[in-house]
């Protein structure tokens, strides 16, 4: 075992995002800089909402982006018995005790709370119960639920981005960890399993700091180690709202469908509250370099804008055999010979996979596209056949424009004529680029086509 131990433990009640899987990708970067372990649990108590098309996906979005781990998974579902052991522990110990309020009791408390403006709080009415009363309500089958005796104690932690952090467990009170169904709560679960596996740091997002004092009350009363922690910043969209699950756009599947490269999203996800001199990593690179302790505490906005911009510079600057790789499992097939050249060949001119696939299909298939055609267009098109078939030379641009200029055709309606007739579209690629893949012959073929069709 190492002597780092961190562990990802997302929920499968949606897909991963870019808020869970940023985290996944944090705890993975700092194992590896710390030739540490890193632990996959499923955090699937939740039995109403998880499910197994997540848990699935979450496994196949990490493998996307290149995210492995050295242990696990394990699954939450499968440890019940040992939470439920632990919650019994505690009672005998005195730390917890079977409280026997009824829904409607712990209702009409949380409402007269509400009514008086103050935060809701468990009155602590079972705390006293007798050895008698105890026992008499548990041979009339009375629903409970265990709740975690809390002291009147200060918590304080010193959080790895956060800084040093207060509580006091009376802001929260006694609180269940395990349920009537006899299911544990999240803190309850997640402070066990963190004492199990040994986790050293627990890295997650913002939104789970005010579980930690919690959990450090369950730690301390396991007599376990409390583990680092480090939270987060939370994401926020461009209207510095939290990302929610629900909405597809931030999900790693739908920028995985819409040819994101994984290298460019990972790289966009580290930059989400750290800052560096540069801005372009390669995985390797984020190992060397990132430092979690300098990341900033304030919300990190998820720009598009941004992704879109280093998904372009990926787009030129992965190595050929990586770029193929990644076309090839964005289409879920293998390449052939001429579709790798193509690939190769058009990989500047797209933003990313799912356009590039768009381009080469159209060049594929060598369909022409109806282009407006007058007698200027036919002819220009017809002149600069003729050019092609006698041109010999390596200089293509140059005696292009040459030719452009001693026929003075106007190069940018000359360009945006080609391109129509040649992929349907006005704007992109470079014509220069197109002749190059698809060689002369068989781009005097299709300006016959469009002629004569
Ligand atoms: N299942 C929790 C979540 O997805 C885990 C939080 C934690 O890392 O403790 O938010």
């Amino acid at each position: 075992m190492s002597d780092v131990r961190v562990r990802f433990a997302p929920s499968p009640t949606g897909l991963l995002h870019i808020g869970n899987a940023r985290i996944a990708l944090i705890n993975y970067i700092f194992s590896r800089q710390r030739n540490g372990d890193f632990i996959l649990r499923i955090d699937d108590t939740d039995v109403q909402r998880s499910r197994k098309v997540y848990i699935q996906n979450i496994m196949d979005d990490l493998e996307w982006l290149g995210i492995t781990f050295t242990e696990g998974p394990y699954f939450q579902s499968e440890r019940i018995k040992i939470y439920r052991d632990y919650a019994y522990k505690l009672v005998e110990k005195g730390d917890a005790y079977l409280c026997f309020c009824s829904e409607e009791e712990i209702k009409k408390e949380k409402e007269e709370a509400k009514k008086k403006g103050f935060p809701y709080r468990y009155s602590g009415k079972c705390r006293h119960l007798s050895k008698e009363e105890i026992k008499k309500n548990l041979n009339e089958g009375l629903p409970y639920v265990i709740r975690f005796k809390t002291r009147g104690e200060k918590i304080e932690f010193n959080d790895g981005v956060f800084g040093k952090m207060n509580f006091n467990d009376r802001d929260f009170g006694d609180f269940v960890i395990l349920r009537s169904n006899g299911l544990p709560t999240y803190n309850f679960s997640s402070a066990i399993d963190d004492a199990l596996l040994n986790i050293t740091h627990v890295i997650r997002g913002e939104d789970h700091l005010s579980n930690t004092p919690k959990q450090i009350l369950i730690l301390n009363s396991v007599a376990r180690n409390i583990p680092e922690f480090l939270h987060l910043p939370t994401v926020l969209d461009e209207e510095r709202k939290k990302l929610s699950k629900r909405e597809e756009c931030f999900s790693i599947r739908h920028l995985k469908e819409n040819g994101i490269l994984p290298q460019a999203l990972c790289n966009f996800m580290v930059l989400l509250g750290w800052h560096c001199k540069s801005e372009i990593f390669t995985i390797d690179e984020l190992i060397e370099k990132y430092n979690i302790y300098k990341v900033g505490r304030s919300g990190a906005v998820c720009d598009f804008k941004k992704l879109k911009w280093l998904n372009k510079r990926f787009m030129r600057t992965l190595s050929n055999e990586r770029f193929i790789d990644s076309l090839s499992r964005y289409l879920n097939r293998d390449l052939n010979e001429r579709e790798r050249k193509l690939a190769l060949c058009l990989r500047d001119e797209t933003e990313d996979l799912k356009q590039l696939n768009e381009l080469m299909e159209i060049i594929v298939k060598g369909d022409v596209f109806p282009a407006e055609k007058t007698e200027k267009n036919k002819d220009v098109v017809k002149k600069f056949m003729d050019f092609l078939l006698h041109f010999k030379g390596e200089k293509l641009k140059q005696e292009l424009n040459n030719f452009l200029e001693s026929n003075s055709f106007n190069k940018r309606d000359f360009y945006t004529l080609l391109r129509h007739i040649l992929t349907g579209k006005e704007e992109g690629i470079s014509i220069l680029k197109l002749i190059l893949c698809l060689g002369k012959e068989e781009i005097i073929n299709r300006l016959n086509m469009w002629i004569e069709t």
